[in-house]
């Protein structure tokens, strides 16, 4: 059994402990009760974001987020009800730029408090655009259950003509009552397309269609209709992280590169007690010489150095440009710094900050 395996082992037989009842939420209250009891069971959380938010008449674009709770939201939504019987629950009420542990652990000890007490078949989770690949990564790194977990959000909030918020929560609720979601754990619905955590990515900062999973393509499709997956149910064991039982994640920092870099901003990082670093390097992951010979120094310092890019797509390999067997670096495969961050903090959380390691875990989490 090597060490991730025991962590996996580990984190499945300590899963009460990790997610104990510390969930602050408010108890369930139906917002829809005309839903037979043969339905499935969806229980919907809500964070905020601009699919609670609404038009503010003062700017052509501009809104106020977190105006609309989860209860409200759902009975926004004609025919929901139709769908299955949900309860809606407020976790937070924040734009996805101020996500952060607390709310994440407070939404994965609710999501596994639900599933272990078997009081939904599915959840859906309402979240800002701007971080909800991040939050999506990190839900599947921690649950323990393959239920569906969908996330959904909205490029135009309520009240402007091309809101896309109702139909985006009504296909989210779709997807997670769908019988064909089972096994498949945590996915993001946007704007018709079923994305999985590992490869989602924001593209457009404004676009209606502003998602995409470059590396791999979406998993599936819906519209009102119908639900229709296009990637198998993924069939290989999951590996679970525990969350730390006392306070945040470890503080792992992102350095973006570029031309003309020196050093500074790494030993910064070094300096300020990083546990981890991140560089968003240039093509295949590279950075500059400085950068490098910071990098190193990071290394002699016991510290994670993890090497991703700032490409949208493609993998970043080791030992191409940058001999990472030597400089002791981890290669962040297919996963994006912000990604390839919070994976990090997971597995410093968890004890595993051996190279090798780290990059095995890399390596394994789809
Ligand atoms: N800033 C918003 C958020 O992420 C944007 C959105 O939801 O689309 O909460």
């Amino acid at each position: 059994m090597n060490m991730y395996t025991a962590i996996l082992v580990a984190g499945l037989v300590a899963s009460a402990s990790a997610f104990s009842a510390d969930a602050t939420s408010q108890p369930a209250s139906p917002a829809s009760a005309s839903a037979p009891a043969t339905m499935p069971r969806i229980l919907v959380l809500a964070t905020g974001g601009t699919i609670s938010g609404t038009a503010d008449p003062r700017s052509a674009i501009g809104y106020n987020s977190g105006n609309v709770k989860g209860q409200e939201l759902v009975r926004g939504v004609p025919g929901i009800e139709k769908l299955a019987s949900i309860d809606a629950e407020q976790i937070s009420n924040v734009g996805s730029q101020d996500m952060n542990d607390k709310i994440w652990f407070q939404l994965a000890r609710r999501i596994q408090e639900a599933f272990d007490k078997n009081e939904a078949d599915g959840i859906v989770i309402t979240h800002g655009t701007d971080t909800i690949e991040e939050t999506a990564f990190f839900l599947q790194n921690v649950l323990r259950s393959n239920k569906p977990v969908v996330l959904v959000g909205s490029m135009r909030p309520g009240g402007t003509t091309s809101a896309d918020g109702p139909n985006n929560l009504y296909e989210a609720v779709e997807v997670a009552a769908s019988a064909q979601s089972r096994g498949r754990g945590v996915m993001v619905v946007m704007n018709d397309q079923i994305h999985a955590p590992r490869w989602i990515t924001k593209t457009n900062t404004t676009a209606v269609q502003a998602f995409a999973s470059p590396n791999a393509g979406v998993v599936g499709y819906v519209d009102p209709a119908s639900v229709r997956f296009v990637a198998p149910v993924p069939q290989a064991p999951r590996e679970v992280l525990n969350l730390p039982a006392d306070g945040p994640l470890p503080r792992v920092d992102i350095v973006y590169a570029h031309a003309n870099m020196d050093g500074r901003q790494i030993d910064h990082a070094i300096a300020d007690g990083a546990k981890g670093i991140v560089i968003a390097g240039e093509g295949d992951g590279d950075a500059s010489k400085d950068a490098l010979a910071a990098l190193d120094r990071a290394v002699k310092k016991g510290i994670v150095v993890v090497r991703s890019t700032r490409v949208v797509s493609g993998f970043v390999n080791r030992n191409v440009e940058v001999d990472d067997d030597k400089r002791g670096f981890v290669v962040s495969l297919d996963l994006n710094p912000q990604k390839a961050r919070l994976l990090t903090q997971l597995l410093v959380a968890n004890g595993v900050t051996d190279a090798a390691k780290v990059q095995q875990a890399f390596s394994g989490t789809w």
